[in-house]
């Protein structure tokens, strides 16, 4: 069980996924469940990347292809005899954030994840905010890019994203966002670390850069924290672990919302990389606590 003082502390076993094989991936899940020794009515929770809807089970993901439109939480229950629960990855980070990380003690908590991509996660009175077919949080689509930028000497033009519309924070705000941020700005094809590094030093292009970008994602995320008037925003993804860009983006983010705080409201997860497991380990416990009233499930 994991506790609120001892979220960083457990063990994790870990297998490659047989994302290709729907057989041999439910037998992986059975051959940790043993492992584990737990009781037949404890249910094993699963946070996987891609949106899954609360009420058919269907789940959309890239990442796992023998998943993708399948509901696997009725065939894992069915092939381990225990109860099995899906949830998306950026939702189990925001409720460990909410619960037990950086967001604790906040009525309403926006976790956001910005790394690979941007997405998130809201939580309010530590309950998710699922929403229709799981996409409560989601502040990361949706065509918002500003063109014209204050600290920009040219006009940025809208990027294509993933998913199909055009100007989307994810398409800017992740660490791809970046790099074809700094390649429009004339600083050349770098790899987004490179960048950051380069700003951690004062180098004029990586400077600019990282200031447009900090510029265009504080609207979306500034526009999502006054909707939903969360008061704390734990940043997780390769962005959350760099402490100096996320205290960025708090300044800017900051000026731009109508709660005034003189408090950080961007600030880094706790958890970092575990926060998934942590929040499908904090779901699991909480359903097996509610088994009895499942129409109030998280
Ligand atoms: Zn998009």
């Amino acid at each position: 069980m994991i506790g609120p003082e001892d979220g960083e502390d457990f063990t994790v076993r870990t297998r490659p996924t047989p994302g290709q094989d729907f057989g041999a991936l439910l037998d992986a899940f059975a051959e940790l469940a043993a492992a584990e020794g737990a009781a037949p009515d404890v249910p094993l929770v699963i946070a996987a990347a891609g949106p899954i809807d609360p009420e058919s089970g269907e789940i959309i993901t890239a990442n796992i292809p023998c998943l993708m439109g399948k509901r696997p939480a009725e065939a894992l229950a069915r092939h381990l005899g225990r109860p099995v629960h899906f949830v998306n990855d950026a939702d189990a980070f925001a409720l460990a954030e909410a619960i037990s990380g950086a967001g604790r003690g906040h009525r309403i908590v926006l976790g956001a994840i910005i790394g690979t991509g941007v997405g998130g996660g809201l939580v309010v009175e530590e309950r998710l905010v699922r929403g229709l077919q799981g996409i409560g949080g989601e502040w990361g689509h949706g065509p918002v890019a500003p063109t014209r930028v204050k600290v920009s000497p040219i006009e940025i033009p809208r990027m294509p994203c993933g998913c199909g519309q055009v100007g989307c924070a994810d398409s800017f705000g992740s660490a791809r966002g970046i790099e074809r941020l700094h390649a429009l700005l004339g600083g050349g094809e770098t790899d987004s670390r490179a960048i950051v590094a380069a700003w951690r030093q004062g180098a004029a292009a990586a400077v600019r850069t990282i200031a447009v970008w900090a510029e265009m994602l504080s609207g979306p995320l500034a526009m999502a924290i006054n909707l939903t008037g969360a008061s704390v925003v734990p940043v997780g993804g390769g962005i959350g672990t760099a402490v100096d860009l996320v205290e960025t983006l708090d300044r800017e983010v900051r000026s731009r919302i109508l709660l005034r705080s003189k408090q950080p409201v961007v600030v880094p997860a706790r958890f970092g990389a575990k926060a998934g497991l942590i929040g499908a380990a904090l779901l699991g416990a909480r359903l097996s606590q509610e088994t009895t009233r499942p129409a109030d499930r998280p």
